[in-house]
């Protein structure tokens, strides 16, 4: 085998490895839906982070993407992606944040559409390219500022947020559909929480599922 050739194969024998270890780690942490767990193992996560920081993308991390965002840790992505696959109903799916595309990738395997909205152009360009790299075709994306959802593609079955607003935004509770919605977001000012509010009848139940660490949901658009 020429040195090369070695070396390719070395990179895909370790890749391979971080991975299993990284579904490892999922499982240990609680993660039992099997399409999440399935997602995890087929989506090359270090595609969505610059080259230089690709062999942190499958550890127990967050990993910066630029414009002091950051892409969240595999458990967290996970933990939010069970609890879409956990609604009543999870057909069309809104995000807010596209950040690096990776969120968004995971839903796309996992749920018929989603749509994305993301505020800062360059970070949105980076992922729509991923996106097309990886042949995903059941994704839209647009540039704009989350706080007012995607009223022409409402109403959603849910809402992920992956950016934290101090109160659970109006447009987005009024965006799901009026009987099983379900909004998955962090939300609090100084303490967080990963908080869902689902909707039934019109009527919102709020859960706190656990304390989490993002990045402040932020009004307006940077181009
Ligand atoms: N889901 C992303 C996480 C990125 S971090 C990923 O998998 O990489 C959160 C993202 O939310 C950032 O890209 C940030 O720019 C974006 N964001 C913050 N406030 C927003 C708003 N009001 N509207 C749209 N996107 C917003």
């Amino acid at each position: 085998m020429s040195k090369s050739s070695n070396r390719v194969h070395g990179i895909g024998m370790t890749s391979a490895r971080t991975r299993t270890r990284m579904i490892d780690r999922l499982v240990e942490q609680g993660i039992t839906n099997s399409k999440v767990l399935a997602c995890f193992e087929a989506v090359p996560r270090h595609l969505f982070v610059d080259e230089a920081l690709g062999h942190k993308a499958y550890e127990d991390m967050s990993v910066p993407i630029g414009y002091a965002q950051t892409l969240s840790q595999p458990y967290i992505v996970a933990r939010m992606s069970e609890l879409v696959m956990q609604a009543p109903h999870h057909e069309r799916v809104l995000e807010i944040g596209t950040g690096s595309g990776f969120q968004t990738c995971v839903l796309a395997n996992l749920v018929d559409e989603v749509c994305s909205v993301e505020r800062i152009k360059p970070l949105q360009e980076k992922a729509r390219e991923r996106l097309a790299t990886l042949k995903l075709r059941n994704v839209r994306l647009k540039l704009d500022d989350g706080f007012f959802g995607w009223p022409e593609e409402a109403p959603f079955d849910v809402i992920i947020g992956t950016a934290a607003p101090h109160e659970p935004p109006k447009e987005l509770l009024d965006q799901l559909i009026p009987d099983g919605g379900r909004l998955i977001m962090p939300i609090g000012e100084v303490d967080q929480y990963l908080t869902v509010i689902d909707k039934n009848d019109d009527e919102l139940v709020i859960q706190k599922i656990e304390p989490v660490v993002f990045v402040p949901m932020l009004s307006g658009v940077k181009k």
